[in-house]
């Protein structure tokens, strides 16, 4: 059983004239949708805060913070290492500007005042390698809710989006949602002091998530006994413990992430692009804020009602980039971020049905046989079957498919349309009866050597029976054997005429595939060969001797070496080499450059023996009397006489790209 997995199939939508006589493009608010006042329409939120980068936040408080998976500010002076603030900013916790120096800032001139705040900021960032975003006064000095502080708040709003303050917050107005009225009340966040005396953060969760609002908790020393405001470990863990299990209500986030939200929100804006289905099958919108892009890139949570037509929603996009979404009650429920792109819902206005196509049987067979091929069965589905594009007339679940094809079904619910994958159908033949064939590893072998045979008959069963015939001279009698593969040698040369029988189940019907094979007989004028890892190259040469009969060949350094052995009185006509590979001829190309076969001849003068050679190559080398592009004659002596082809680049060239075992045996049969 074969199970294919559905795709969609997106159609071509129905086209629609759309005339827009509009001379000032209003811009459209898109209808019912709300902004999650906190992130993930979390209730409240709470920022953990720890002042003055103290070697217990980050030998204490960020390791008990990590195996609970929450995250904190840091509020950091100058660093003298800097691998501890980015691994925390790594894992997601924030590192944020207390100053260089932690003086009170009201008694700084104004150029120390840009060193401590700005330039610091500037150089945390350069250290660091990441944005540092908000702040918090030394001593709370230049946080506090008086004009004559404006201008430090002032100086701190170039370069940070919020800051957080020591004053305490001490009644309801402080925790609820419009903690902040004026863009100025973001550089005076109030906070909790968080110390062993001060056991009352119950209180304050309560007072967050019944206002829907938030605030910041302010930490010094953990575990450190005498250290300023010190929390002893297992009072700040209970309050870690106790944050669990609120944090699915309220947002424990960074002092940075909770105030961006908070502001973004404030000027966000969800516009109409293209309203469902105005402009093809989308619906398009953009999130906006006023604020500047780089610092305000936190995303919001919306909750946007989808619209009857809009029954099936298959992706949605912001900038190009997917977007997660759920759809909750009829709305749409994701996280964007303001200025980054248009939000482009892909939309259909009805609904895709639910389909698996399932196979039975195998998909390769044979008359009077057929496939049966399945979608799942919904009485509110549609079904109909394509065969290669063209309906067919069917219109149930199930559709047995009798003919070579491609086969589809298409599906529909409420006349939205999806098709299966489709299924290729063959036919291998009449059921019963074998289409006999078979394959060997080569098609001509020397003499003696084995070529092997192997069945590739089709349209079995399973029952038939093989007879093979490897004609006259071979190693194996005729009979029944089987598939193969059968490795056969022959004793004589010439043209083998092999032949395989099937025998199948219908009355026995047989079928039978003859093939060729040539076996080449090299007479007694030897034959080299290798056993290489890989193509097998032979080479061979053939002639017709008249005298001298008796010499040796052989490889010697990559050159073939022919050797008179015993008549002085040698003659050779038609001298000619060949070269195979896979038993593939080769032609003996000398024109081709990458050859350059060399010819060495050793030899003295004399009138006695002589052999010819038919060489066509301006690249061969001469000595002794060759001549290039002549017939030439090599005079041989004594039996000591010989020459030599040096194959050296032939070999380089048919063989550089190939596994050559180095331990390969040349050899003379
Ligand atoms: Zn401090």
């Amino acid at each position: 059983m074969i199970i294919i997995k559905q795709y969609v199939s997106i159609f071509e939508p129905m086209k629609k004239i759309v005339v827009l006589l509009i001379f000032l493009a209003p811009v459209l608010s898109a209808q019912n949708y709300t902004i999650g006042n906190w992130y993930d329409f979390k209730k409240g939120a709470i920022s953990l805060t720890f002042d003055d980068g103290h070697p217990s936040h980050y030998n204490t408080a960020i390791p008990e913070m990590n195996t609970r998976g929450l995250v904190g500010t840091f509020y950091v002076n100058f660093l003298w290492n800097n691998s501890w603030a980015i691994e925390a900013n790594d894992v997601g916790h924030e590192i944020a500007n207390h100053t260089k120096s932690h003086d009170s800032l009201s008694y700084l001139s104004v150029g120390e005042l840009h060193d401590e705040v700005t330039a610091f900021n500037q150089k945390l960032e350069n250290d660091l390698g990441f944005p540092i975003r908000t702040f918090c006064y030394p001593y709370g000095n230049g946080g506090e809710s008086d004009s004559v502080m404006f201008y430090i708040q002032d100086t701190v709003a170039q370069t940070h989006l919020a800051a957080r303050s020591i004053a305490k917050a001490t009644d309801d107005e402080h925790y609820k949602y419009d903690f902040a009225l004026s863009e100025r009340d973001y550089y005076q966040i109030r906070t909790v002091h968080m110390r062993d005396s001060m056991r009352s953060y119950h209180e304050d969760f309560r007072k967050v998530i019944s206002t829907g609002g938030y605030m910041t908790y302010m930490f010094h020393t953990i575990g450190t006994p005498g250290g300023w405001d010190n929390m002893e470990v297992d009072h700040f863990t209970d309050v870690l413990d106790d944050l669990l299990l609120i944090k699915d209500t309220v947002w424990i986030a960074t002092f940075r992430d909770a105030i961006c939200y908070h502001r973004e929100r404030k000027t966000a804006n969800l516009t109409t692009v293209y309203a469902p289905f105005e402009n093809g099958n989308n619906w398009v919108l953009n999130l906006t804020d006023s604020l500047r892009d780089d610092w305000f890139n936190h995303p919001l949570s919306i909750k946007l009602e989808k619209p009857t037509e809009v029954v099936t929603i298959l992706s949605a996009k912001q900038g190009g980039i997917e977007l997660e979404y759920t759809i909750v009650n009829d709305s749409i429920v994701f996280n964007a971020i303001p200025d980054n792109g248009h939000i482009i819902f892909d939309i259909l206005n009805c609904e895709i049905p639910i389909v698996d196509l399932t196979v039975l049987d195998e998909t390769i067979i044979c008359t009077p046989d057929s496939v049966r091929l399945e979608v799942n069965y919904d009485s509110a589905y549609s079904y109909s079957w394509f065969k290669d594009s063209v309906k067919l007339e069917a219109d149930s679940n199930v559709f047995f498919a009798k003919d070579s094809g491609n086969y589809f079904s298409e599906v529909k619910l409420n006349g939205c349309p999806i098709n299966t994958a489709s299924v290729g159908v063959s036919i291998s033949g009449v059921c019963g009866v074998p289409n006999a064939n078979f394959e060997s590893d080569v098609t001509r072998q020397f003499k003696d050597e084995v070529i092997t045979f192997t069945s590739s008959s089709t349209n079995l069963q399973g029952t038939e029976t093989y007879y093979w015939d490897f004609g006259e001279g071979s190693s194996i009698e005729p009979g029944y054997y089987g598939p193969g593969p059968m490795e056969v040698s022959y004793s004589t040369p010439g043209e083998k005429d092999v032949k395989l029988t099937v025998t199948g189940s219908v009355s026995f019907t047989d079928t039978i595939k003859n093939k060729i094979v040539e076996i080449d007989d090299f007479n007694s004028c030897g034959i080299y060969k290798e056993d290489f890892n890989g193509p097998d190259f032979k080479f061979w040469h053939w002639c017709t001797c008249k005298y001298g009969y008796n010499y040796t060949m052989e490889f010697v350094n990559k050159a073939l070496r022919l050797n008179l052995t015993d008549s002085i009185y040698g003659e050779w006509d038609n001298f000619k080499l060949f070269f195979y590979e896979d038993s593939v001829m080769k032609p003996f190309d000398f024109s081709d450059d990458l050859y350059k076969p060399v010819l060495r001849v050793r030899a003295k003068a004399s009138d006695t023996c002589r052999a010819s050679f038919s060489l066509l190559d301006t690249n061969w080398v001469s000595t002794a009397g060759m001549k290039m592009n002549q017939i030439g004659y090599i005079d041989l002596t004594t039996k000591y006489q010989e020459f030599e082809l040096d194959f050296s680049n032939l070999f380089f060239y048919e063989w550089e790209n190939k596994v050559v075992d180095s331990t390969a045996v040349w050899g003379i049969s």
